[in-house]
């Protein structure tokens, strides 16, 4: 324990005698969990009340997680303004993040000028890693797995997962990996998941043909998982915005100049990885606002995204340039693990409400959707932050959030709020003095 932990344990005696030793914990009902932590933490009712759950959710998301005592809500927004392959289409988003869903509204609305995105994927397939360590010749071993390439495809695809649904196993390929800890084997399964993103099921094929793994290569099978660097499963989406939809009537510049400057922050981000981290979370801000909101596992994305763009160097995962006619044109390639089935999109209810709201036929189609939805995103963040910047959207909502801190009451917030901002003074501090003045 470090000195500070060591302070702030000094510092609160109330907390001296409460350790997290709960035995049997996770075989208690969720509210006897509830009252259990309420309890030991010394809760107030208003706080019992913020994380207890009813209804279907409260079954559904004791079933999703482990030791389970409430659930937390997220703001959903709705992204209007998207036409992906010549249909209209909502786009449901889980955030807290102010300006996220306004920047993927606008950002459709600016490709929207010239008929929306046009997207493609490249498949549904995953990788499942069957790793080898221990191999007497590793090379020697490497050609006796793809001599039984045939027989590994037909077990994994007899595990019961994925083949009814027109899924399954569809290769196998194996490699040697020098590693700190000598040469080892590494065999991939190369699995259709059909509308399911896959994970559970390509780690049911791993574990299935590890034994058969193990006899081709004399080795000890040790990890049977998938791999999140799904890069087999890639979704593009690309638009074109015409230079004069990229300023409106309060703006000093042209739009030919936006376009340019566009092309510059991208060139930027290209060049320089500390620039590129935050163009790339631009465009995971929205993508993973739609995993959440379906349900979808946006670690899986985040892991898959950022090992994709680090390949050869990390790099953005959009691209922008000027057309031969003159405009914009926009482009984003990443790898996109999700599904329309599993998981828990199509067991918690909101994130049903939200398939709803989205109404896709299938994985495809939404990791066609996931991928003009961040471009969308990262357009219109980069056309914001080469002009006005990005503050003057944000402060709006940032602003209504630092009243909430200080306490302003509900029919105060959004003039505390608007005040801060006019003074171009938004700090909590600033907004106690203003609610001593209006209350
Ligand atoms: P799953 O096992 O819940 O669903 C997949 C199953 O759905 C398939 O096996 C199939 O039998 C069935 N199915 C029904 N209709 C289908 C269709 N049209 N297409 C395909 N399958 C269909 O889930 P999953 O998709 O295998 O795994 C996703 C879950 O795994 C997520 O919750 C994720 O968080 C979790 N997970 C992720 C990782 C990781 O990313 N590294 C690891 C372990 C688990």
């Amino acid at each position: 324990m470090s000195v500070a932990t060591e302070n702030a344990y000094a510092e609160r005696p109330d907390r001296a005698g409460m350790h997290s030793r709960i035995p049997d914990f996770y075989t208690e009902d969720r509210g006897t969990r509830l009252e259990t932590v309420a309890d030991r933490c010394d809760l107030t009712e208003a706080q019992v009340a913020a994380l207890d759950t009813d209804g279907e959710t409260a079954a559904v998301v004791d079933g999703l997680s482990e030791n389970v005592v409430g659930s937390i809500a997220l703001p959903v927004g709705v992204a209007t303004n998207f036409v992906v392959d010549g249909e209209d289409r909502l786009v449901p988003m889980a955030v807290e993040e102010s300006s996220v869903v306004a920047a993927a509204s606008k950002g459709a609305k600016l490709a929207r000028h010239a008929g929306g995105f046009t997207t493609d994927v490249t498949g549904q397939v995953m990788v499942g890693q069957v790793h080898v360590v221990d191999v007497p010749d590793p090379e020697a071993a490497r050609v006796r797995v793809l001599d039984r390439a045939e027989a590994i495809v037909e077990t994994a695809n007899d595990q019961g997962v994925l083949v009814s649904h027109g899924g399954g196993c569809r290769d196998v390929t194996a490699r040697v990996v020098e590693t700190r800890q000598g040469p080892m084997v590494a065999v991939h399964l190369h699995v259709d998941t059909a509308d399911a993103m896959g994970a559970n099921a390509v780690n049911t094929m791993v574990e299935g043909v590890a034994p058969l793994v193990a006899e081709a290569t004399g080795g000890e099978v040790s990890l049977r998982v998938l791999s999140n660097l799904a890069d087999r499963r890639l979704a593009r989406a690309h638009c074109r915005v015409p230079p004069e939809s990229l300023v409106d009537g309060d703006d000093d510049r042209d739009g030919e100049t936006v376009r340019d400057r566009i092309v510059d922050a991208w060139a930027f981000a290209d060049a320089d990885e500390y620039r590129a981290a935050t163009h790339n979370k631009g465009v995971m801000n929205a993508v993973d606002a739609l995993a959440v909101a379906t349900g979808n596992d946006w670690r899986a994305l985040e892991a898959g995204c950022h090992a994709y763009a680090a390949q050869g160097g990390y790099s953005p995962l959009t691209t922008y340039e000027v057309g031969d006619d003159g405009t914009l044109v926009c482009g984003i390639e990443l790898p996109v693990q999700v599904g329309t089935v599993g998981g828990a999109t199509a067991v918690h209810p909101a994130a049903r409400a939200a398939m709803g709201i989205l109404d896709v036929d299938g994985a495809a189609e939404l990791a066609g959707t996931v991928a003009a939805l961040g471009l969308a995103e990262n357009l219109a963040s980069l056309r914001a932050l080469v002009s006005e910047g990005i503050q003057e959207g944000h402060m709006k909502l940032h602003a209504e959030n630092v009243a909430r801190q200080a306490d302003a009451p509900a029919d105060l917030v959004e003039e505390v709020a608007a005040r801060m901002v006019a003074e171009g003074d938004v700090r909590e501090s600033r907004a106690r003095e203003l609610v001593d003045e209006l209350a």
